[in-house]
């Protein structure tokens, strides 16, 4: 059986949670989480970058450091996790999906001004796949409204937009290190922080809504509750398991590219013969390789191709259900005009297996079970 995925494993984790066990030190921001914080910060050039139990979590912070208010509105696509809508809804806001590019799945840039009212507090783009979306457009709109934007960059770590990082781009950037992503500590995540002052409030809130960030680095001598806030900071033993990843990300960025590249190679005949679609890279963008996916003609046909695929022993999946029409999305959210493209596409999309060391030999056999099918 090929399975869907495998989570990474680089070779010194157990090592460094041995480490974090000799330091006496397991609980959050010891040695491991300071030195995966200090690698995503030189690496993408964020003011801060803060480990967080999951990219949930690091969303829910960028939604407190927001302010947002019940009543408040968010706009987002509709084709993604359920974490981007939940983490506003939690603070009462209203969610205005928009339809997405059928090209790169991403939100459509020029359908976000339509969605905006004078309650509009920000935008949260979703880079899928790791491919960035239109990024200026967007921040230029964001700039013209007043609005913040807090990326979900939940798959684009190593991933960037005309040179820049992303998560770095807007207010907020949103990181998750589940075992589903390129790197991972098995649940866990960051926020990224652009705007130097909002360091020190975004730490009180990661800390039970506490000053002891500070009282750690000696700044005060005693620790205070000063706001509100929760438990976001992860465990040094998650934060071990992360780092032996971190500190080899460029290997790992590697093998993953080289995975997708062969599987667009060995699949580009059967997308010439126009049978399927395979994803497109924007110009302006580096990605990283999270995903692999190709979009079939239309729900049946993806039916039959991943049962085909399974009968013959690999897993390969589809996502999102779009949010406007699950239960909680028709009572928190609404769709600003036409789903031309939400809908239809996702329901032509599916995921091939990727993840780090999936072999050649794997890849070259899914990809003829993908031509055989369409042979048939
Ligand atoms: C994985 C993912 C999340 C959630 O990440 P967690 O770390 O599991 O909370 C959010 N948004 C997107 C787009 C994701 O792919």
């Amino acid at each position: 059986m090929i399975s869907f995925n495998v989570p990474p494993v680089v070779g010194n984790e157990l090592k460094y949670i041995e480490q974090a066990i000799g330091n006496h030190k397991i609980c959050g921001d010891g040695e491991f989480t300071k030195k995966c914080s200090a690698w995503m910060e030189e690496k993408t050039g964020t003011a801060k970058a803060l480990l967080t139990t999951s990219c949930t979590h690091a969303t829910e912070m960028a939604a407190l450091l927001a302010d947002i208010q019940p009543g408040d509105e968010v706009v987002m696509p509709s084709f993604t996790f359920v974490s981007t809508a939940d983490a506003f809804v939690l603070r009462g806001a209203k969610v205005k999906f928009v339809d997405i590019r059928p090209d790169t799945m991403n939100i459509d840039e020029t359908l976000i001004e339509d969605a905006i009212t004078d309650k509009t507090k920000a935008i949260v783009p979703v880079h899928y796949a790791g491919v960035g979306c239109e990024m200026d457009t967007i921040m230029d709109i964001a700039r013209k409204h007043h609005l913040l934007v807090i990326e979900d960059a939940a798959q684009g770590v190593m991933s960037s937009y005309k040179g820049k990082a992303l998560g770095t781009i807007g207010d907020y950037g949103c990181y998750s290190f589940h075992e589903t992503k390129n790197y991972s500590m098995g649940e866990g995540g960051a926020l990224l922080i652009k705007d130097p002052d909002m360091i020190e409030r975004a730490e009180i809130v990661r800390e039970k809504g506490t000053n002891r960030s500070k009282f750690f680095r000696g700044q005060i001598d005693k620790y205070t509750w000063v706001d509100a806030g929760s438990s976001y900071l992860p465990s040094e033993l998650n934060a071990a398991y992360l780092w032996a990843q971190l500190e080899q990300a460029d290997m790992v960025n590697d093998n993953r590219l080289k995975s997708w590249n062969l599987y667009k190679e060995l699949l580009t005949p059967i997308a010439e013969k126009e049978y399927i679609t395979l994803p497109y890279i924007p110009e302006e963008c580096t990605h990283n390789a999270h995903m692999f996916y190709i979009k079939t003609k239309n729900l049946e046909e993806r039916s039959a191709l991943i049962s085909y695929l399974k009968e013959n022993g690999v897993l390969a999946v589809f996502h999102y259900i779009p949010l406007h029409g699950a239960p909680a999305g028709q009572k928190y959210g609404e769709f600003i005009g036409e789903d031309k493209y939400t809908t239809r596409e996702s329901e032509r999309l599916v995921r091939l297996p990727m993840y780090y060391n999936l072999s050649e030999e794997d890849i070259t056999y899914v990809a003829e079970l993908i031509s055989r099918f369409y042979a048939r």
